[in-house]
């Protein structure tokens, strides 16, 4: 896979608005290329000691209002919402603003696989990472996945290709953004408290294609694709059996233009969902020209990521599972339907404006006890009332013991919350998850897996 040649960097000063990881790693590489950087935060995050320190002028605790006035272009944190002061008066001003992704990518000459949708990326982008491996080629996974783009520059050549998972906020500002290769898993409704509406959400993950012309390939169900603009060729990947796609579900198998690759049985992931995910990342991969044993070999080995369906291990012939990234209903539904066990499920925290009547159908055919926390507890209670059995727990781990106290020989204990975890974990589903994964630890006979 050849990789294009990139726009030009527009000439600065450049303002870079939030100087957490990749604000921080974006104005470090810009000012490393000779541009004259300013730095704001509204807070004091910890990189902006590092990067005074480096030479760049540093505002905090300010909302760079008074530095725009300086500025000829805007670099935008994923984490800067549209509506904050310094975004609303450089639209105003007719100063362009550029994510931290797309400045990143034009920084480097790497080929560029994106990879967006509501659920699976993180999965996905890491799954294309131990194919790209298998196969031998020079690789490196970034993006909202926690890697800052822009802090690859001057660390990988041309050679290296970049598997990069994009949020609907790195999208959001897309000028140019032209991935050789971009892959849409779902949409559905998810970040409506900072997108607005759906519509919005979904115009930005759309952006990922909007871009692309003929020379690069995008990559979806026959669905996603119909939404996507740009001009790259189609990859259609079918999971139903419906004939005419590049990469598709036959007879249990999964067929590459026809061809069997393996059984979708020997695919390690666990899920229909998954599933999804991995006919994706193989069709990405193989229209990116790696061979099909690698791509075979990666799909039969990869175990998944943490707080993703993470089997924790047995207690008295329960399973307990970590599903702690379940952070919207969509998530939390194909987890359940991923076991064909009774399962007894804790989940709550932060609604972010959703329903849960989805949730509540689907959760009284597999859910035997629900054990809800969090500020949205009620919510999720008014709904499963009468249909699922609850109770309201005041922690997580309160909801464990619960949970631990009710469980039976062949169950399923899953933290699968379909919330954000703010309101009692304020480091997010990682903080949430490792919590409940020493929780469980601590139970009378448990054993890892
Ligand atoms: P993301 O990076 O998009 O948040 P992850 O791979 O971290 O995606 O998974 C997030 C959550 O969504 C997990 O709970 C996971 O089990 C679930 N999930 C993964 N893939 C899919 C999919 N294709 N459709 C729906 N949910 C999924």
């Amino acid at each position: 896979m050849a990789s294009a040649r990139r726009p030009v960097i527009p000439p600065g000063p450049w303002l870079v608005v939030g100087l957490e990881r990749s604000g921080a790693a974006c104005a470090r590489a810009l000012w490393q290329r000779g541009e004259p950087v300013i730095g704001v935060d509204i807070g004091e995050p910890p990189q902006a000691a590092a990067l005074r320190h480096e030479g760049i002028e540093i505002s905090l605790k300010t909302d760079g209002i008074e530095e725009l006035d300086r500025a000829r272009a805007v670099v935008r944190s994923p984490g800067v919402p549209n509506e904050a002061a310094v975004l609303v008066a450089a639209r105003a001003a007719g100063i362009p603003i550029y994510s931290e992704l797309e400045l990143g990518w034009r920084m480097l000459e790497s080929p560029f696989v994106a990879v967006t949708g509501t659920n699976g990326k993180t999965t996905t982008v890491e799954l294309l990472g131990e194919i790209w491996r298998a196969a031998g080629r020079e690789v490196c996974v970034a993006g909202n996945v926690g890697t800052a783009v822009s802090s690859l520059v001057g660390e990988i050549g041309p050679e290296t290709t970049v598997i990069c998972e994009a949020s609907s906020f790195q999208l959001e500002d897309s000028v140019a953004f032209d991935p050789e290769i971009a892959v849409l898993l779902n949409i559905e409704p998810d970040h409506l408290d900072r997108h607005g509406d759906f519509d919005c959400y979904r115009r930005a993950k759309l952006e990922l294609f909007a871009f692309q012309d003929d020379a690069d390939v995008a990559v979806g169900s026959a669905a996603m694709l119909a939404l996507a603009g740009g001009s790259a060729r189609r990859v259609t990947v079918d999971w139903d059996g419906a004939s005419g796609a590049e990469i598709e579900l036959r007879d249990g198998l999964i067929c590459w233009n026809g061809t069997a690759l393996l059984a979708a049985s020997e695919v390690r992931l666990r899920g229909a969902h998954n599933l999804e995910n991995a006919l994706c990342a193989a069709a990405a991969a193989l229209s990116a020209g790696i061979p099909a044993e690698a791509v075979a070999a990666a799909l039969r080995s990869f175990a998944g990521v943490e707080h993703r369906l993470e089997e924790l291990g047995t207690c008295g012939g329960v399973l307990w599972v970590n599903d702690s990234k379940a952070t919207n209903v969509a998530s939390t539904l194909v987890a359940l339907a991923a076991f064909e066990q009774p399962l007894l499920l804790i989940a709550g925290g932060q609604a972010k404006g959703q329903q849960f009547v989805d949730l509540a159908a689907a959760a009284a055919a597999s859910v035997r006890a629900a054990f809800l926390i969090g500020e949205d507890a009620e919510l999720i209670a008014a709904s499963f009332e009468g249909a699922v059995e609850w109770s309201r727990c005041q922690s997580l781990e309160e909801a464990t013991a619960a949970a631990a106290a009710s469980a039976t020989e062949g169950e399923v204990v899953l933290l699968s919350p379909a919330c954000a975890s703010f309101d009692q974990f304020p480091d997010g589903f990682e903080q949430r998850g490792e919590e409940f994964r020493q929780i469980v630890a601590q139970l009378p006979g448990f054993s890892s897996s």
